[in-house]
């Protein structure tokens, strides 16, 4: 889906004009997209008689930019078609237990994503607890306590050997040692089943969960939407976790659940790892399918390297002889606009970030930047020619004593000679090389 997205939108960016003809064919490609990506039929078809709709408004034809207007209209339809916003979990007070039940066929993800969000809340300084109520497979519950055991998280078994007694005595363990959460891990089937259906609904009564969660295969496509939908007339669920994102190419299931059942894709399972667990922004992952996200990470990745490169100028500056106020006033502007003093320090060797914070605080370089703003272009690449009268209209142009003006320019001779030492340091030159 990001492929053929990717295609269109390149494709409609830089169109001076969007007529009827081009909407159409765009339309079409956006369709057979969607078909190939496995979204639902009703979903698709939603999705592009707005986006068309929209379109051929007057107010699109008329744009300045209508190729990454056109392109806008898509991205703003399918942030709607993934639910607007991202939706958080329903958690309760810092007192209260909160319930979350996990649910969903077998192999879906339930048992790796409990501990995936288990980790997730304990990241968030949440007490939590795990209860395997998967009592159909015996490796089931070795396999949570494993993964418990790897998150730093306790799994509840309990003497019950059937899954609505264990998840009822969980709760009450949650309760007593007051953990803020607790997640039940339950059983799935193959396929939804009746017998299935009915010891979910049993456990979901006997627990009365805040969240009920569906573990959803993003790899079933379609089907995924199928399943969600007998889930959610059995017990309606609350929200979904979409797992096995990582290996979706087509992104089929992402756009029509909630489009389809109306209820949020909370989380997405991007691997196998406990750490594998990201919370679910549309604006991002929109982005993503559009192919939008790489012009936003390929400007901030231009962005990074310009100061990169300044910083490396402004360092091989620093050690030639002809370092010079001008140089240092650059210098200054610099770090002011990096924000960060550990920036100047990896400019000036045997200085920490932590001497500059205290040295050079903000106002001291406001001052020094006034002060190299009163003297004149030739002042400032020679400092020697600084006699007692130009010092003094130095000083009253920066507002300041002379004084501050004498220690100054002190300050920034010693600078130099000691930069001139540590350039005779071989060991320095080798590391300066290497940073270089
Ligand atoms: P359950 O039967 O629903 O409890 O499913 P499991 O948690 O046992 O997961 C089944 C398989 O899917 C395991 O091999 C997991 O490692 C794998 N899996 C789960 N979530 C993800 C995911 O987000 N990405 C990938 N690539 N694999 C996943
Ligand atoms: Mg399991």
């Amino acid at each position: 889906l990001q492929d053929s997205f990717a295609k269109i939108t390149k494709t409609l960016v830089g169109k001076s004009k969007i007529t009827d003809k081009n909407i159409e064919e765009a339309i079409e490609e956006i369709k057979s997209a969607l078909l190939e990506a496995d979204v639902n039929l009703r979903v698709a078809r939603r999705f592009i008689n707005a986006t068309a709709e929209e379109a051929r408004g007057e107010k699109v034809l008329k744009a300045i930019d209508p190729g990454q207007q056109f392109v806008k209209i898509i991205y703003d339809k399918m942030v709607h078609l993934l639910g607007d916003e991202r939706s958080e979990l329903a958690l309760r007070g810092p007192d209260v237990t909160s319930t979350i039940l996990f649910l969903g066929l077998q192999g879906s993800g339930k048992t790796t994503n409990a501990a995936k969000l288990a980790l997730h809340l304990k990241n968030q300084g949440r007490r939590v607890l795990l209860c395997a109520a998967d009592l159909s497979r015996p490796a089931a519950v070795k396999q949570l306590e494993i993964l418990g055991e790897q998150v730093g998280v306790p799994v509840f078994t309990g003497e019950h050997q059937d899954p609505i007694s264990r998840a009822k005595a969980a709760v009450q363990e949650a309760k007593k040692h007051q953990y803020n959460v607790l997640i039940i891990d339950t059983a799935g089937r193959m396929q939804v089943d009746t017998d299935l259906m009915t010891e979910i609904k049993a456990i979901s009564d006997a627990v009365n969960p805040d969240e009920k969660i569906l573990v959803a295969d993003a790899m079933l496509g379609q089907n995924a939407v199928d399943v969600a939908k007998s889930f959610d007339e059995a017990v309606e669920i609350t929200g979904f976790i979409l797992s096995k994102f990582d290996s979706d190419t087509r992104g089929g299931a992402a756009l029509s659940l909630k489009s389809i059942t109306g209820k949020p894709i909370k989380f997405i399972g991007t691997g196998e790892k406990v750490e594998a667990l990201e919370i679910f922004h549309p604006e991002r992952i929109a982005s993503r399918i559009l192919g939008m996200g790489d012009i936003v990470s390929l400007v901030e990745k231009a962005q990074e390297t310009v100061d990169e490169e300044e910083a490396r100028r402004m360092q091989q500056k620093l050690f030639s002889s002809d370092f010079s106020l001008e140089d240092y006033l650059e210098q200054i502007r610099m770090v002011k606009k990096m924000g960060k003093a550990g920036e100047l320090a990896k400019l000036l060797p045997g200085v920490s970030a932590k001497d500059i914070e205290e040295k050079l605080d903000e106002k001291q370089m406001v001052r020094e930047e006034a002060i190299i703003l009163s003297m004149t272009k030739k002042e400032r690449k020679n400092l020697l020619i600084l006699n007692p009268s130009r010092r003094k209209r130095v000083a009253k142009g920066a507002g300041v004593n002379v004084v501050e003006v004498n220690r100054f320019i002190n300050r920034f001779e010693k600078m130099k000679i000691q930069m001139k030492k540590v350039m005779k340091n071989k060991a320095y030159q080798a590391q300066l090389a290497k940073s270089l």
